[in-house]
C-alpha cells in the first residue's frame, strides 16, 4: 500500500509520491528546537513524530535526506541571553541548551537528523535571500534599517499568501508592520526579514548591505532549507503552532524570491508536502509552567520513567489528535512495554541461535497498512498486540520451533525499526546491586535458607524487579 498522509497544503489526504525520478530520494524539512532553555515533552512529542515519519519512510524503502536546524538567534533567546546574570557568548549560551536537547534526543532512541545546521552559521545565505526579495521590491527598507516583506507587494507579484491557513485580508494591514517573530493570524501584517540594531541586542549582530542587525526566525529557515535541499523539496514537518505565522512566512519568502520584478513569473513551489503534528496536554490543560504541569524529559527521569516508555506513551495516539499527557499514562505505558518485553524475552530464549525460517508472520504487513494509511499508530500498535497474543498462545501450546521463533523476533526487528521502543543497551543492563542480590537469592536457595531467599525475594520487588524461574535459571524482570 502507498503511504498517505494529511497534506496541510492541500487540505486533504494525499498518496505521497517523492520528486526523485527514481523514486527512491526524499528531502525532509524539520523546524528544530529554539534553545534558550530545556525542550518540554510537548517539543518532544514533535520530534517523536519526526522521527518515526523519518523512520517509517526507511521502511518503506525510501532514502531520507533529513534536516533538523538548530534556532539558535531569535526573539527569545537574546531576551534571555541578556538577562543571564554572567557575561556569556550567544554561542556559549545556546550549546548549554543544545547539549542537552541532543542528550534528551539520544534517551528517546530519535535517529539523528542527516543535517544539523545552526543558524549562525548560514547568515550569508539569508542575506543572499533577503538580496533577492529586494531586488524584486517584494521587501523594503524601514528608516531603521530593518527590512520588512511586503505582502501585497508579493500577491500583486502572483505569489500567494494563506496558504496553509485561511487569511482574512480584510483584517491584513495593507503596509502596516510586526516585527515580532510570534504572532495570530489576526494580526497578519507585513513581518521582519532583518531586525536593525538595537541596543537591546547587546553583542548579538552581523553587519549586512542594510546595516547590522539580525534575521528573523522566518527566513532562517527558507535560507537553510534552500541551501541543504534545494529550491523545491517534498516534505516539511512541524508542530502545529508552527503552520501560522512561520510556516506560512517561509513558502512566502521561499516563493518570493522566485518571482520577478515585473510580474508575470510562476513561483517555484517550496515544498510538495506539510505535515503538522498536534500538541501534547499535560492533564487537559496546555502546559505551562504557572499551572505546575511542564514536565522537561529531565523531571520525568527523575521520577524514574525510561526513554523509552515516554517515546511509548508519545507514540500511542494519532498525529492529527492532540495526547493528554498523565503519569497513569506513563504507567500504562510501562506496563504495555513489558507485556512487549516478555514475549520477545521468550522468544530469544527459544530462537537461541537458530536462522530464521518460514513465511513471515501478519506483524509487519498489518503494521505497514496501519502506518500507510495517514500514520494510523493506533492501528499499528494494535498489530503489534495482537502478534504478542498469538505469540504468547504459539508458546504456551508449545508450537513454536527455534527457527520459527527466529522468524517472529525477525519480524518484529523490522517493526521496531520504526517504533524505536525495545530496550537501549544502557537500559538493557540490570544494575549490578540488582545481579548481587539475585547471586545472594542463589546461594541461600542452595543452602536451603528459604526464609533469606524470599526475604530477597521481597527486596528485589521493591525495587521493581521480578524473578522468574526458568528450566535455564533464574531471569530478572521489570515490574
Ligand atoms: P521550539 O523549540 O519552541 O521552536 O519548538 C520546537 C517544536 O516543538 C516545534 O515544532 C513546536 O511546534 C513544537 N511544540 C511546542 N509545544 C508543543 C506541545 N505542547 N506539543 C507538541 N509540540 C509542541
Ligand atoms: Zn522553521
Amino acid at each position: 500500500m502507498d503511504l498517505q498522509f494529511f497534506n496541510t497544503l492541500s487540505h486533504r489526504i494525499e498518496t505521497f509520491k517523492t520528486s526523485d525520478p527514481l523514486g527512491k530520494k526524499v528531502g525532509l524539512y524539520c523546524c528544530g528546537p529554539t534553545v534558550y532553555d530545556f525542550a518540554h515533552i510537548g517539543n518532544f512529542r514533535t520530534f517523536i513524530f519526526v522521527d518515526m515519519v523519518r523512520r517509517f519512510l526507511e521502511f518503506k524503502g525510501f532514502q531520507v535526506k533529513h534536516v533538523m536546524n538548530i534556532t539558535d538567534v531569535d526573539d527569545k533567546i537574546i531576551q534571555r541571553l541578556n538577562a543571564s546574570p554572567e557575561k556569556i557568548t550567544l554561542r556559549d549560551y545556546t550549546s548549554i541548551y543544545e547539549k542537552a536537547f541532543f542528550e534528551d534526543f539520544d534517551q528517546l532512541n530519535c535517529l539523528r537528523p542527516s543535517i544539523i545546521p545552526r543558524a549562525t552559521d548560514y547568515i550569508p545565505q539569508m542575506l543572499e535571500l533577503i538580496g533577492k526579495l529586494m531586488e524584486n521590491g517584494i521587501a523594503y527598507q524601514t528608516p531603521d534599517g530593518s527590512i520588512f516583506f511586503s505582502i501585497q507587494r508579493y500577491m500583486a507579484l502572483g505569489g500567494k499568501y494563506g496558504q496553509l491557513v485561511k487569511i482574512n485580508f480584510d483584517e491584513v494591514r495593507v503596509g502596516e508592520r510586526i516585527k515580532n517573530d510570534e504572532y495570530e493570524k489576526e494580526n497578519a501584517a507585513d513581518f521582519a526579514l532583518w531586525k536593525a540594531r538595537v541596543p537591546g541586542d547587546g553583542e548579538v549582530f552581523w553587519p549586512s548591505p542594510w546595516g547590522e542587525g539580525r534575521p528573523g526566525w522566518h527566513i532562517e529557515c527558507s535560507a537553510m532549507s534552500r541551501k541543504l535541499l534545494g529550491e523545491t523539496f517534498d516534505l516539511h514537518l512541524g508542530g502545529e503552532d508552527l503552520a501560522f505565522p512561520h510556516h506560512e512566512d517561509e513558502i512566502a519568502q521561499s516563493e518570493g524570491s522566485t518571482l520577478c520584478k515585473e510580474g508575470g513569473c510562476k513561483p517555484t513551489p517550496f515544498v510538495r508536502y506539510w505535515l503538522h503534528f498536534s500538541h501534547l496536554l499535560v492533564e487537559g490543560k496546555k502546559m505551562s509552567k504557572s499551572l505546575g504541569n511542564f514536565y522537561t524529559l529531565r523531571d520525568l527521569f527523575a521520577k524514574g520513567y525510561t526513554g523509552r516508555e515516554i517515546r511509548y506513551l508519545l507514540l500511542s495516539a494519532h498525529y492529527r489528535e492532540s495526547l493528554n499527557f498523565t503519569l497513569e499514562g506513563l504507567n500504562g505505558a510501562r506496563s504495555a512495554l513489558s507485556r512487549l518485553d516478555e514475549c520477545l524475552a521468550k522468544l530469544k530464549e527459544l530462537a537461541g541461535a537458530a536462522e530464521a525460517s518460514g513465511a513471515p508472520s501478519d506483524l509487519v504487513q498489518n503494521f505497514d497498512d496501519a502506518l500507510s494509511n495517514d500514520f494510523n499508530l493506533s492501528a499499528g500498535w494494535a498489530a503489534v498486540f495482537d502478534w504478542v497474543r498469538q505469540t504468547n498462545k504459539l508458546i504456551a501450546e508449545e508450537k513454536l520451533s527455534a527457527s520459527e521463533a527466529a522468524r517472529l523476533l525477525a519480524d518484529w526487528a523490522r517493526v521496531d525499526a520504526v517504533l524505536a521502543v525495545s530496550p537501549q543497551k544502557k537500559e538493557e543492563e540490570i544494575p549490578a546491586e540488582i545481579l548481587a542480590l539475585l547471586e545472594e537469592r542463589q546461594a541461600a536457595r542452595k543452602a536451603k535458607n528459604f526464609a533469606r531467599s524470599d526475604a530477597i525475594r521481597d527486596e528485589l520487588k521493591s525495587k521493581g524487579w521480578v524473578i522468574e524461574d526458568t528450566p535455564k535459571g533464574p531471569r530478572l524482570k521489570r515490574i
